[in-house]
């Protein structure tokens, strides 16, 4: 007879051996060039073969975080929150871009070329938060498009989600110059934004990318290196925090890392689906 402990390493082993059944699409981001281990650092085994290894380590440490995060889920006060469907979702979202659009809040209104308010499925398990737009983002008015944004989506593919799966946006909706990093008033004149944002889409994990989109939206000084070793929580939400795609093409070698981390958040929404069905 299963238990919870068998369903969950039931779901990970699954998830594990689509991965791998993918593994020439969805290993791409990651095996690319550049993106090879630093000489002398112990390497987990790689990606191989097309089922998966019961014996395989990160299977345990999956199932192990997967476990802790639903123990941790359930001893979160409880959050009172509407059931709105996907259309109700959409149509407030639009609502709200419609306000932020011209928002003059702070003074990147007078640089920007285009508020980046965000984009991608307003019913989405997950949403990613970077840190503000760059060049490309403020031409195009998109969020994450350009190299960084390519790595992403390549990110996305090897944990099974397209870019309409998910949502993307930002801390900051427009472009510090320079790409220079969010300034305290910035971020607080902003704030506001993403709290509403967050509180529509109201996802089943929210995924920080970089130290600034994780700090600012916990609250916190702790390095990202700290605030990848735990799930966190945002208004009863999951949070996890790992490397943005633009420090990925700087230190290649954080991909694996990265890799585990967004393994782990995949499992973490399969496991919250089952425990809703
Ligand atoms: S960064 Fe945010 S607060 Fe500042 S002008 Fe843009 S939308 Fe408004």
């Amino acid at each position: 007879m299963s238990n919870d402990h068998d369903d969950r390493k039931e779901i990970i082993g699954d998830f594990l051996t689509w991965v791998r059944q993918n593994e020439a699409a969805g290993m791409e981001w990651f095996l690319d060039e550049g993106s090879a281990p630093v000489a002398g650092t112990p390497q987990p085994a790689p990606v191989t073969g097309t089922t998966a290894d019961p014996d395989d380590p990160f299977l345990e440490i999956c199932n192990q975080f997967v476990a802790q995060t639903l123990g941790l889920i359930e001893r979160q006060p409880p959050v009172r929150k509407p059931d709105p469907s996907a259309q109700d979702k959409a149509t407030a979202l639009a609502a709200l871009r419609d306000e932020v659009l011209p928002c003059t809040a702070c003074p990147l209104h007078e640089t920007r070329h285009s508020t980046v308010f965000g984009a991608g499925n307003p019913d989405a398990d997950v949403v990613f938060v970077g840190e503000a737009p760059g060049r490309d983002e403020d031409i195009q008015g998109e969020p994450f498009v350009g190299r960084s944004g390519k790595l992403l989506t390549k990110i996305l593919s090897a944990i099974g989600y397209g870019r309409d799966d998910v949502f993307i946006c930002n801390i900051l909706k427009c472009r510090p110059p320079n790409n220079r990093d969010p300034q305290p008033a910035e971020v607080a004149a902003c704030e506001i934004h993403l709290k509403r944002q967050l509180a529509i889409l109201d996802p089943r994990v929210i995924c920080c990318l970089g130290r600034v989109a994780a700090q600012t939206l916990l609250g916190t000084d702790a390095s990202l290196k700290r605030l990848r070793q735990t799930v966190h929580f945002y208004e009863g939400i999951p949070v996890m925090a790992t490397y943005h795609p633009a420090a990925l093409l700087r230190n290649p070698g954080w991909k694996r890392d990265t890799w585990n981390d967004v393994r782990k958040m995949r499992a973490l929404i399969d496991a919250l689906k089952l425990g809703e069905s």
